[in-house]
């Protein structure tokens, strides 16, 4: 008999604030600068593309912000998430130790990114903005905004990296069912993806180059407004509900983890599940080590520098601190789309550079097979993204069973995998090659980092 085990809460034990990690890092986020002086910019700088309130829960360092009444309502639908223990994966590997996560895949867009859509849709709408402008990769985040802009009366146009846009016409077709306009990117609208199209008409797009262009048409209209789905600090304050819930659903059972481990693209889902816990490591003396996982072909935690980079590839943005492979750096075309981005949000820069968060960086056959053999005991088909997770967690459970210890292994299962059976299909047809970047491909892209003069 195959056991199940799933811990759930109810609609009022729900958190009612985001938590703001700033308030509790020994040291702060450096400031962004601006590109052509090199100072500090202020929020006034972020106000052609943002909405005050986003911009203020972007600089604020206050601890707990509260959820409006309109977003908790759509979180509802969908929120609580469930943890689940993984009872029948622990079985097949025969392992010491307690696996859990937390299924983040059970709402209208498969994977966490609703959390922050719906707020940012949210504020905008507050602010009298009209249309929203945003980039996707590999499709998630675009399908989480267009429901949330169709929810709150906003159009939305997607600048989608133009890989995915072929290898997923599935998530394009259902952003284009939340009334959503989807442009493959690089594309001739604007300025910045007319001038990668001259130079190699046949690129694969970023997501660093469709940033710049959703960017670009955001800042010429005072009605549109531009929005991400990861990396800046107000999306991954809103992410903090999931590790929120996840310590009051842990606290029903008899354990508390050891290890909280998330992939890494920006770094929203990751920091939406460990910043929680990171907080009672800081003020209530826990010990749970905060681990990272991201693609050897992508590697800017393991193998990237920290440094003032820029957040998207034409240097639209602010001058960000973060670690980072160089803002015209172009990733391989590995299947975990959302996972491909040159640099890690500002938040865990800071907190991995003082030690305080791990990265690891795996290859992706590894994290395939891991997320077939976690969908054959746990029923979920994961993402390509999640199945990074995944893999880590597997390498927790069978070190401690090295070890001769039993630890307790929490993980961010972010989305389901529906849209990307192809990419599964590519793994079972041995077609899904490895990628690793090496040192010197790390150095030489770093060091390709053009500035304004
Ligand atoms: C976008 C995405 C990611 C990567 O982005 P983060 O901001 O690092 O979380 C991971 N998993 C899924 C399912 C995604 O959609």
């Amino acid at each position: 008999m195959k056991k199940i085990t799933k811990i759930l809460l109810n609609e009022k034990e729900m958190p009612r604030h985001w938590y703001n990690v700033v308030a509790d890092m020994p040291n702060k986020p450096l400031p962004p600068l601006n590109p052509a002086t090199r100072q500090p910019i202020g929020p006034e700088a972020l106000a052609a593309v943002f909405p005050m309130e986003l911009i203020r829960q972007e600089v604020s360092a206050e601890r707990y912000i509260e959820i409006p009444d309109e977003v908790l309502d759509l979180y509802k639908t969908y929120r609580p998430s469930p943890l689940f223990r993984a009872v029948n994966l622990e079985k097949t590997l025969g392992t010491k130790s307690k696996i859990y996560y937390k299924y983040e895949g059970g709402n209208y867009s498969g994977s966490h990114k609703a959390n922050t859509a719906i707020a940012q849709a949210y504020y905008n709408k507050q602010e009298g903005v009209r249309r929203i402008t945003t980039e996707t990769g590999a499709g998630q985040w675009g399908c989480a905004m267009s429901f949330a802009c169709a929810h709150f009366g906003l159009e939305l146009l997607v600048f989608m990296v133009k890989v995915s846009y072929g290898q997923k016409p599935g998530r394009k077709l259902l952003m284009n069912v939340y009334n959503a306009k989807v442009i493959p990117s690089p594309s001739t609208m604007t300025v910045s993806g007319r001038r990668v199209l001259e130079i190699d008409p046949d690129s694969p797009g970023s997501l660093g180059i469709a940033i710049s262009e959703a960017m670009e048409i955001a800042a010429e209209d005072p009605y549109t407004k531009y929005s991400l789905g990861s990396v800046l600090n107000h999306v991954i304050l809103h992410q903090t509900i999931i590790g929120q819930e996840a310590i009051l659903q842990m606290a029903k059972t008899d354990d508390y983890p050891d290890v909280v481990i998330g992939c890494f693209g920006g770094g929203s889902n990751f920091s939406g599940i460990a910043f929680p816990f990171l907080h009672e490591n800081i003020v209530n003396g826990r010990k749970t080590r905060l681990l990272t996982i991201e693609p050897s072909s992508c590697p800017k935690l393991t193998k990237g520098k920290f440094m003032y980079d820029f957040g998207d590839s034409a240097g639209m943005t602010p001058l960000l601190p973060m670690y980072t492979l160089g803002h015209n750096f172009m990733p391989e075309k590995i299947h975990a789309g959302g996972l491909r981005y040159h640099g890690a949000g500002t938040l865990v820069s800071q907190l991995k550079k003082d030690g305080l968060v791990e990265a690891k960086a795996k290859m992706q056959r590894e994290c395939f097979e891991a997320g077939v053999l976690f969908a054959r005991n746990e029923g979920i088909l994961p993402a390509p993204e999640s199945t990074y997770a995944i893999a880590g967690a597997l390498d927790e459970a069978r070190k401690a069973d090295i070890e001769g210890v039993s630890r307790t292994i929490l993980f961010n299962l972010s989305g389901h995998g529906h849209f990307d059976i192809s990419a599964y299909e590519k793994y079972f047809e041995n077609n899904l090659p490895d990628h690793e970047l090496t040192n010197a491909e790390v150095e030489h892209a770093i060091s390709k980092i053009e500035f304004p003069a």
